[in-house]
């Protein structure tokens, strides 16, 4: 699966906040949009007004490289949500919230998605004691995902574990942290993703104009 190499810290700038791609480092001093708060290039610093559209396109651009998901796979996501019944917002964030490398995220098992797209891919992780290689393998209700035993020992697991023990978790996940083990116990509703700074209706219009 294709996924965006560059610099991370670009993006923020960028989208013009903060988009936590790093873990730890974005609450420290090195923070590149601390430092320089506004797009990189010649012309980040000129204040253009955006229109309609470029308000929708900043909101879908935010939105996927928070989730490092690229522009097939998220405007898949987005037709497979409007095909659903119910609210297609609600329906789009499920799609990104219940990918694995996001699950294991969110259980605090890696510092943020990038790495847990890493221990998903290098078959560090199982999905009800099978391992899943996936990053975009769709989670269930009930499903436990795990940090296989021989991988419990790794530096990234490790460090995410001491930062992440005692934090609060998500409402829809729940941690055993003793056994590297958490389960994703329910769907999450759309105004329970309380990190997400974007206006998923803008990201709807967009696509269905
Ligand atoms: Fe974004 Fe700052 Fe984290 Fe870099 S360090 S990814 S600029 S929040």
């Amino acid at each position: 699966m294709a996924r965006y190499t560059g610099p991370q810290c670009k993006l923020c700038r960028r989208e013009g906040m903060k988009l936590y791609l790093k873990g730890e480092r974005c609450f420290t001093d090195k923070c590149a949009f601390d430092k320089r708060p506004y797009a990189p290039g010649d012309h980040g610093r000129a204040r253009n007004k955006l229109t309609q559209y470029g308000i929708q396109l900043r909101a879908k651009q935010t939105m996927k490289r928070i989730y490092g998901v690229l522009e097939k796979q998220f405007r898949r996501y987005y037709e497979k949500a409007a095909r659903q019944s119910g609210d297609t917002r609600e329906n789009l964030v499920l799609q990104v919230e219940r990918r694995l490398d996001n699950v294991v995220y969110r259980l605090g098992f890696a510092v943020n998605r990038n790495t847990a797209r890493q221990l998903v891919n290098h078959g560090h992780v199982l999905v009800n004691g099978k391992k899943v290689s996936i990053p975009s393998y769709q989670v269930r209700p009930g499903d436990v995902i795990e940090v296989k035993e021989a991988s419990r020992n790794i530096e990234p697991v490790k460090q995410a574990i001491e930062l992440n023990k005692d934090k609060n978790r998500m409402p829809w996940l729940s941690a055993d942290y003793e056994n590297y083990k958490g389960v994703y116990e329910r769907h999450p509703k759309l105004e329970e993703v309380i990190d997400l700074p974007v206006d998923v209706q803008a990201i709807i219009e967009l696509y269905s104009r």
